[in-house]
């Protein structure tokens, strides 16, 4: 489906619910930001309710204070905007709230998208649902304002690893270029996102680079944040988000594994990286997950030993493939 029958999808409704995945990140909070300043502008009521608070790195961004964690009562939407989520149990307890009576309109980019909405618009070539939402501006001939050019960059960004990663097009830095020319400055997004780690989390980081391993063919590297580690260092799983990286940055490494111990017994968050020779969305579905090609993720249930047996065994045979 196209972009164009979502254009006329936003103006058949007044009143919308936004959502996007639990435990949120920049891609979700940016580009529900901005298109719910979009569909303002456009003179719909908005609400932007997720499952889970935006970490505390992206509250800079005008707007993540209006987001709500609860359902607002009475709030009686006709259409609920599903973003950055391949499939609907992603978007956690928001999903009680979307009855039979609801139009689902799906808007993301992950390859393991199950068009699971009434109005489908799946792009998987493109970086990040903030490029998605960007283009929706210009589907509306709406120009973008400053504060809107800010959630988009901070969307694209950090989806794309700044600017790093095998998503990133040359449409993607154009419109990076048009979002700076808005007046966005890519060092204080940048070190409002990526340089505000608190000691706790840097710790943390350090305390599981202790844990990193690779098979003896050197393809596949894992990284463990245990329950103890969490206790030890008073980090929040907030401030690991980024460290499945220095597995992936081995030499020779084809898929890194980072495990991280949730809180809950027997319940393992698992992700996975591939420098694209491995399609990490398929070993991600295989447990239930998914995502990209060369990032994805899973919850797998177990104890910890008998987890990490499971994944590197799939891991292994996903390499050999
Ligand atoms: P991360 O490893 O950073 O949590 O996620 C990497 C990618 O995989 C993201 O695009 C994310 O949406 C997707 N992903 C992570 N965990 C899950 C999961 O449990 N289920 C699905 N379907 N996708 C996931
Ligand atoms: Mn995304």
């Amino acid at each position: 489906m196209s972009i164009r029958k979502i254009k006329t999808a936003i103006k058949k409704f007044n009143k919308f619910l936004i959502t996007a995945h639990i435990n949120p990140e920049g891609d979700s909070i940016g580009s529900q930001l901005a298109l719910a300043s979009l569909l303002k502008r456009l003179g719909k009521e908005v609400l932007i309710f997720n499952d889970s608070p935006a970490p505390h790195t992206l509250r800079f961004i005008k707007g993540t204070e209006e987001i709500v964690a609860q359902m607002k009562e009475g709030f009686d939407f006709q259409a609920v905007i599903v973003l950055d989520c391949p499939d609907m149990s992603r978007v956690g307890k928001v999903r009680e709230f979307v009855t039979e009576d609801k139009v689902i309109i799906n808007i993301d980019h992950h390859i393991s998208n199950e068009n699971f909405g009434i109005f489908n618009w799946v792009e998987t070539d493109i970086s990040s649902t903030g490029e998605m939402i960007f283009q929706l501006f210009r589907a509306f001939r709406m120009k973008i304002q400053y504060d809107e050019a800010v959630s988009i960059y901070a969307a694209i960004m950090t989806d794309t690893g700044s600017f790093r990663y095998s998503n990133t097009s040359s449409e993607t830095h154009s419109i990076a270029a048009e979002l700076i020319e808005k007046g966005v400055s890519p060092y204080e997004i940048y070190t409002k996102i990526y340089e505000a780690n608190s000691i706790q989390d840097t710790k943390l980081l350090g305390e599981t680079l202790q844990t990193l391993k690779v098979t003896d063919d050197g393809m596949i590297s894992w990284l463990w944040v245990t329950k103890d580690i969490l206790k030890k260092t008073k980090a929040s799983l907030e401030g690991t988000e980024n460290i499945i990286n220095f597995a992936r940055s081995i030499e020779g490494a084809k898929i890194a594994i980072l495990f991280r111990e949730t809180g809950t017994e027997n319940r393992v968050k698992v992700s996975f990286r591939s420098k694209g020779e491995v399609d990490v969305n398929k070993l991600a579905s295989f447990f239930g997950g998914g995502g990209h090609t060369t990032a994805s993720g899973c919850t797998v249930f177990g104890k910890v030993e008998e987890v990490e047996k499971r994944v590197l065994k799939e891991a292994q045979q996903a390499v050999k493939e």
